[in-house]
């Protein structure tokens, strides 16, 4: 299994910013002090692999800076060029993941999972849809016919969903709090609301519900699992409850079902806000060392 870092490529960020951009290196040096784990440093995406699922003009404008300022706005990250090198690098980051999860069943990126990003803008950190350019990419290629996202951020996928809107090849699931951002949303395939304040019980018996929603109807050859840290009770944007032993509960539901179906998997981290940051980079942690544990590092 391959395991992409994206965090070389730092974010250069105001002062005080709001985003945790620390997470990720916090992350990728605790992973690669686990044993059996490698880490590479991610691809580029190019600008026609991102084309592929966003609008032309969307690309160039990020690239050449002419991008509108209501837009950055959204993203709520200020325009650099060192913004667009690290998103393009998260991009290619989920596709290296997805060709290992392809060859070896599963695959790592340590970032990514940027669903609020839609066909011709991004929003809510996201710049561009990492999970939908590899889906394309890998269509075109012949490699996958048919993908299904497992997203678990506690924050609706409504970019994601907008992209796979009317494509019946592409099931997107997403498990998010009901009252939580964004709040102008485009359904998924399947939208499981969840109340604020949700814990442990209720969240994974709705998680297995639609899990089994998911696995009655579909049959991907590839999933992409949207591991958010964000549900924690210590997250500042989630409002759910859930504990870390719940996350863990989840994360092993979703390894669970694919390892029963066969299904590959690939597996990005998406948001995590707690204060402190070490509880999202814990979550994060634990996710990764589970998928280690079942998978043989290189082979298998
Ligand atoms: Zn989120």
């Amino acid at each position: 299994m391959q395991i992409f870092r994206t965090d070389q490529f730092p974010l250069p960020l105001p002062a005080g910013h709001r985003f945790p951009a620390e997470k990720y290196a916090l992350l990728a040096n605790a992973v690669a002090k686990l044993a059996a784990a490698q880490l590479e440093t991610a691809p580029a995406a190019t600008k026609s692999e991102l084309m592929l699922a966003h609008a032309a003009n969307y690309v160039m404008a990020l690239f050449d800076g002419s991008i509108d300022a209501s837009i950055m706005r959204e993203i709520g990250l200020p325009w650099s060029a060192a913004l667009v090198e690290r998103s393009a690098r998260s991009v290619g980051a989920t596709i290296g993941a997805a060709r290992s999860a392809l060859h070896y069943g599963a695959g790592i990126n340590l970032a990514g999972g940027t669903h609020h990003a839609g066909h011709s803008k991004g929003g809510g950190f996201c710049v561009f849809n990492d999970v939908a350019v590899a889906i394309r990419l890998l269509q075109q290629e012949g490699r996958i016919r048919r993908a299904a996202v497992i997203d678990l951020d506690v924050h609706q996928g409504n970019g994601t969903a907008e992209l796979f809107q009317h494509d019946s090849n592409v099931f997107t699931l997403s498990l998010h709090g009901e009252k939580n951002f964004p709040f102008r949303r485009v359904p998924s395939t399947l939208d499981v609301g969840v109340a604020d304040n949700t814990g442990d019980g209720v969240y994974l018996q709705l998680l297995d519900d639609a899990l089994h929603t998911l696995a009655a109807n579909f049959q991907p050859d590839l999933v992409f699992y949207l591991a958010g840290a964000d549900p924690f009770a210590g997250d500042r944007l989630g409002r759910l409850s859930l504990s870390k032993q719940g996350l863990l509960a989840r994360d092993c539901r979703v390894f669970d079902l694919c390892e029963q179906q066969r299904w590959p998997m690939v597996l990005v981290m998406a948001g995590g806000y707690a204060v402190p940051i070490s509880d999202t980079v814990d979550i994060h942690l634990q996710t990764v060392r589970e998928l280690l544990s079942r998978h043989h590092p290189k082979g298998g």
